[in-house]
């Protein structure tokens, strides 16, 4: 006879293992089931020869009171979240009109970044400095009701009511790239906003003593700890629905049953693989086959034989490198840009220990298409990053003992099935773009009764994994009141 859990939590990303825990401590007992040998997801913290590091560039934002620090409180653990926060971060910025890059340091301080070195970075002008201050204050404080009026506009259109200074725009369109990877273009200004409001108001970014994997391993210990179950290298097959109602998951080890399935395996692999769009209505079908991919990350670690980066984080782009609609089309026509934007930290910089003494890790990263199959146009990418550095940076390239590198076919094959084409190696989830966010977010409940969505795709908002933990929160609150109301009718 199959074994009956209260709850069944499909992957152990950030939004799963929060979750579970979550349900765990509310009493129910659930199963986690993680495909991989560990949990984590496109968050892991991997260790190799002494090295431990996440398979690309990872930064939270917010770091004052990201989800995570909720949900530790939640579990009663919050002693246990153990966050860094980013003092110092390089940026290296190259205008059109000029040959080099330049390179400045800035400073976070409690109540944000000050915005001057990064003017003064851009080539800015007294005018064009009040006149960029205006707008980043007007972002920074636009109250909550006003932000959720931007669901139905890009980013862009809602720069378009200002006289934005190029070099603030430039570096507004690389930020759209590098945190929620998305175009300047379709990205939904409310995210943008919001993204840019945390930086300003609760601190630019930071990190994790040990990791990100460190904050995770402790989520699925909470689990344990509370009465739930994980079990790992556990891949779900099948979800199983009858009459309309969930009953349970199949894996290659047999049916394990259960009245709520809750899975982090992404919108779509579940509704058109895991469940079979013959269980729900045409049009929904339709409409999450129509739901637009994220675009994705795709990175390089560099091990480095001594440590020659200074600083936790860098920042390079120029007026050319980063991506709009007209300059992704001509990258999928192939014409593979002269310098991308990255995005790079090092995780000994953070916390010693990642790294062994006298070593270094950078691990980088530029935008791609999210398609596990674009394999080429990938390898191009890896080249211009070593390229990027070796103009930029040129130490780290004489110090390279060996590479790493993951795009989005490794992101696919470690998270979330490529069930439609071009799909699968999203670097956070669906993308953050007008139609899917805010109001227009798909619903964490499943038109089936006890089919529920955690993580990136639905129930939180925000950058990667703090939109994933918030959505671990809000959908265990979600799980338990439709736990206590089945009881209660029984
Ligand atoms: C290159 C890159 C850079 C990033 N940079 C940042 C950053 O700087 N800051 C930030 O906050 N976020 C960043 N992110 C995003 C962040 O990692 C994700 O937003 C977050 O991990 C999403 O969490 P999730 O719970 O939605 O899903 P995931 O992390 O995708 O986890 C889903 C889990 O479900 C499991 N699973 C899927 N299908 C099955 C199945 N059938 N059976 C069993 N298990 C299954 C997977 O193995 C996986 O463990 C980055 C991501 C990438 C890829």
């Amino acid at each position: 006879m199959a074994k009956q859990y209260d709850a069944i939590v499909i992957g152990g990303g950030p939004g799963g293992l929060t979750c579970a825990a979550l349900l765990a401590r509310w009493g129910l007992k659930p199963l986690l089931l993680e495909k991989n040998e560990i949990t984590g997801g496109k968050a892991v913290t991997v260790e190799r020869d002494g090295f431990r590091y996440e398979l690309a560039p990872k930064l939270q934002v917010p770091m004052r009171g990201p989800a995570f620090a909720t949900a530790f409180k939640l579990l009663g653990i919050e002693s246990e979240l153990k966050p860094i926060y980013l003092e110092k971060a390089c940026l290296a910025y190259r205008s059109s009109k000029w040959k080099k890059y330049k390179t400045t340091i800035t400073h976070q301080t409690e109540a944000g970044q000050d915005p001057t070195e990064f003017f003064n970075l851009f080539g800015l002008d007294a005018q064009e400095q009040e006149r960029a201050l205006s707008i980043l204050t007007d972002i920074a404080m636009m109250p909550p009701e006003k932000l959720r009026t931007l669901d139905d506009m890009t980013f862009e259109e809602y720069l378009s009511q200002f006289d934005v200074p190029y070099g603030l725009y430039s570096y507004l369109a690389m930020h759209s790239n590098a945190s929620l990877a998305e175009p300047i273009d379709l990205v939904s200004a409310s995210e943008q906003a919001t993204i840019l409001q945390h930086i300003a108001l609760k601190g630019g970014g930071g990190y994790y003593v040990g990791g990100f994997g460190r904050v995770l391993d402790t989520l699925t210990k909470a689990i344990k700890a509370n009465g739930g179950r994980v079990l790992t290298r556990t891949r779900v097959e099948k979800i199983n629905v009858e009459n309309g109602q969930v009953t349970g998951v199949v894996t290659e080890d047999g049916k394990l049953k259960a009245p709520i399935v809750i899975s982090d395996a992404g919108i779509q692999p579940t509704v058109l693989k895991l469940v079979g769009g013959e269980h729900f209505d045409k049009s929904y079908v339709n409409y999450v086959n129509d739901l637009v991919p994220g675009w994705a990350f795709t990175a390089v670690k560099y091990f480095l034989n001594k440590p020659v980066l200074k600083f936790p984080m860098y920042m390079m782009w120029s007026d050319d490198s980063w991506w709009n609609m007209e300059r992704f089309l001509k990258v999928k026509q192939g014409h593979v840009p002269k310098e991308v934007i990255m995005f790079g930290i090092v995780p000994s910089n953070f916390d010693p220990t990642m790294s062994p003494p006298g070593k270094q890790c950078f691990i980088a990263g530029t935008i791609c298409p999210p398609d596990p199959e674009s394999t080429g146009m990938i390898k191009e990418l890896y080249g211009k990053m070593d390229e990027m550095l070796n103009r930029v940076f040129p130490e780290v390239m004489d110090a390279v003992m060996y590479k790493e590198f993951e795009g989005p076919a490794e992101v696919s094959a470690a998270t979330r099935d490529h069930v439609l084409p071009g799909q699968g190696g999203e670097c956070v989830g669906l993308a953050q773009i007008v139609g899917q966010c805010g109001k227009y977010k798909p619903s964490p409940k499943a038109p089936i009764r006890g089919l529920f969505y955690v993580g990136c795709d639905a129930g939180g908002t925000g950058m990667g994994t703090h939109q994933a933990a918030e959505s671990g929160i809000n959908v265990a609150r979600m799980v338990l009141q439709y736990h206590r109301k089945r009881q209660a009718a029984r």
